[in-house]
């Protein structure tokens, strides 16, 4: 496989980089939801609003100490060159996780970015003054491949996670996060 153009990782956080299902369902049953209600992949806000409930109650009800990343995942972080987040969570819920797990990406777009609808790289890229022919995206979620598609660029699943692997998904799939150094070796920031 040669990927040699593809020099900037950016990461879907929540089951992606971390094992965040648990904490992210947590405050909804906290706060009273039916848990076959509960789905991955949302923008918060949009998702607080469906099931009910405020979303300053549901970040107030985050924890956001317990969520672990998946294996193999701190060793990719050290590893990489360019790299960035891209995600539909709270930012003060990311900022606090990225602080605690020491990762400091060069750009963290949450919900707030994207005025709380679904997120999209279009935006991201442009930020980072890149070509999606540069990106490989690397998700957990339908949204995550949408994002891809939009702005055309390499969609990569997080194979690491056992609902990932589960739900056998059609494209690229990682079966632990090595390999993406493995395929791209320039988002190491070495060519
Ligand atoms: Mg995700």
């Amino acid at each position: 496989m040669s990927h040699n153009e593809i020099s900037v990782a950016i990461f879907d956080f929540d089951g992606t980089m971390i094992d965040s299902d648990q904490a992210l369902v947590d405050p909804f049953l906290a706060l009273g939801v039916p848990p076959e209600e509960i789905s991955f992949g949302h923008a918060v806000a949009a998702e607080c609003e469906r099931l009910g409930i405020a979303l300053g109650d549901y970040v107030d009800a985050y924890d956001t100490e317990v969520s672990q990343p998946f294996p193999g995942m701190e060793e990719l972080v050290g590893g990489l060159g360019r790299w960035a987040i891209c995600s539909n969570k709270h930012p003060s819920s990311a900022d606090a996780e990225l602080e605690r797990l020491g990762w400091y990406p060069e750009l963290v777009m949450c919900a707030d970015a994207f005025s709380w609808h679904h997120k999209s790289l279009v935006p991201v890229i442009e930020a980072m003054g890149i070509q999606a022919e540069q990106v490989v995206m690397v998700g957990d979620s339908e949204g995550d491949l949408r994002c891809a598609q939009e702005i055309g660029c390499q969609m990569v699943w997080a194979g690491w996670n056992p609902r990932v692997r589960a739900a056998k998904p059609s494209g690229l799939t990682a079966s632990e996060p090595a390999e993406l150094l493995d395929w791209f070796p320039a988002i190491g920031g070495v060519i």
